[in-house]
């Protein structure tokens, strides 16, 4: 049983003696057993959760613990873990063992988290409703006949079904946002550069970002003051100051200039979604917020862009799983060169080998300035496009993906259709801006709908206010 809406109660209850910490991590890993069918997780940490949690609580009783104490954290199979295996959901990664722990979830153990286990995802985090995973997909909890969405798939459904407090993923194009739509569970995809992506595995290296997945915009709030800020491993980091979220949040009742743009409501959205979106539109207007529709007119280029670069990233990030450095390796080669193609194509899945080889096609000679470098160009004009809109207004309205979930095996032989289905998220990482996804109600088949918030560069704390807004609203 969870007796708390977020860490802040939960804390209150283990320091006043009526919540067992011990007790609480038997409950997730109970959970963690008991729905094994959504093969949520590849690794869980059973015994070291149990002695870390009898150490996290001796810490609260003697006062010296820390900010997250006792919140019980999953973590994306693609973050680094020192001593533990580090797959990426992929068979060339199967037995790799990491040797050195990502700067957000070492930040996460010094401030006394504990960290119940890895979860499953798409393989090197490419896919858009965890079906690329070697080890198998993930289901969504609302009913499991449909996919979770991906490629964070198992963390937010490790969150959905009560599986940990929080959970850390990674967003490229929408694997956070997506994912937590899907499930019914709040996901925040920072700016870019405002965590470090030391010890993330590499997709694509400028559109990547670790974010957490949360039941409550406190707990996000708590992990995002926490995993966010410069850090010297990672170059590309940012050295902005960190705002006190959870301070900040408890402080403002603003009104909040909300965007609505025109281009996200059109053909292919799922009626339930559409409305569900205006109803908490309404009322926010209601609440003496304002509105106004805006335009983002390079939204139609954004999946295309989106895909150009980021599998031209992946071509040249890939390059390292060649059997010789990480992980597995083919038997029985002739050559070297045999060893590279049998080790790469025996071991990588098929849409990590499909976008290495679009990717590299890309950025051929006679393709780079049709293809990769017209990408870059609209890559521009996409940002412009924000950056415009938000002289106009504080944060944008939209829904997160233009369905709920869909049918585990419906879109995996269409990898186009499948591509369609991050329209509404590509934007965000292609300008840097942070967004987040939030539950607001379900459809008729009881699966979860999602509305996304986005801001501009580093204002994560306008995704946070209406996120809380919106929060009450629902409640
Ligand atoms: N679904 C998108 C893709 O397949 C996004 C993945 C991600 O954000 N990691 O590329």
């Amino acid at each position: 049983m969870i007796q708390y809406d977020n860490h802040r109660q939960k804390l209150a209850l283990i320091c006043s003696g009526q919540l067992s910490l011990q007790e609480n991590v038997e409950f997730f890993l109970s959970n963690i057993k008991k729905q094994s069918n959504l093969n949520a997780f590849i690794s869980v940490f059973e015994e070291q959760a149990r002695k870390q949690a009898s150490l996290v609580a001796s810490k609260i009783a003697q006062g010296n613990a820390g900010k997250l104490a006792g919140m019980v954290v999953a973590v994306k199979d693609v973050l680094a873990l020192e001593g533990e295996k580090l797959t990426c959901a992929s068979a060339i990664l199967a037995n790799f063992t990491s040797i050195y722990t990502a700067t957000a979830v070492q930040k996460l153990i010094d401030e006394d988290a504990v960290i119940i286990g890895k979860t499953n995802c798409d393989e090197f985090a490419m896919g858009s409703s965890n079906e690329n995973s070697a080890f198998g997909a993930v289901k969504n909890p609302v009913n499991a006949e449909y996919v979770p969405g991906g490629s964070s798939g198992g963390s937010a459904v490790a969150v959905a079904a009560y599986m940990c407090d929080v959970a850390l993923g990674t967003d490229t194009g929408g694997s956070i946002r997506q994912p937590a739509s899907f499930c019914g569970v709040v996901g925040l995809k920072p700016t870019y550069s405002r965590v470090s992506r030391y010890g993330l595995t590499a997709f694509a290296s400028s559109f990547d970002t670790i974010g957490p997945f949360a039941r409550s915009i406190d707990d996000v709030a708590a992990v995002m003051e926490v995993i966010a800020g410069y850090d010297d491993r990672d170059a590309t980091s940012s050295k902005i100051a960190v705002e006190n979220y959870i301070t900040e949040l408890s402080l403002t009742s603003d009104v909040l200039r909300i965007g609505v743009p025109k281009e996200y409501f059109g053909e292919g959205l799922q009626p339930e979604v559409r409305s569900a979106i205006t109803s908490i539109l309404d009322k926010l207007r209601e609440a003496g917020h304002q509105i106004q529709e805006v335009s983002l007119p390079s939204t139609r280029n954004a999946i295309a862009t989106y895909y150009i670069l980021t599998m031209a990233e992946v071509s040249s990030n890939l390059e390292r799983f060649d059997g010789a450095r990480y992980g597995e390796r083919a038997e029985n080669s002739a050559n070297l060169n045999d060893m590279y193609c049998n080790s790469r194509t025996e071991k990588l899945g098929k849409e990590v080998k499909r976008r290495i080889l679009l990717g590299t096609y890309v950025l051929s000679a006679g393709y780079y300035d049709a293809y990769y470098r017209k990408a870059q160009q609209v890559r521009r004009l996409i940002k412009e496009d924000f950056s415009r809109v938000f002289s106009q207004v504080d944060v944008l309205v939209t829904p997160t993906a233009p369905t709920t979930a869909f049918r585990i095996g419906e879109k995996s032989t269409d990898p186009l259709e499948m591509y369609l289905s991050d329209i509404y998220t590509t934007s965000a990482n292609l300008a840097g801006i942070p967004g987040m996804s939030i539950p607001v109600g379900s459809d008729n088949n009881g699966l979860p709908i999602g509305l996304q918030i986005m801001a501009n560069e580093f204002q994560e704390l306008e995704l946070l206010k209406l996120g809380s807004v919106i929060e009450k609203i629902m409640r």
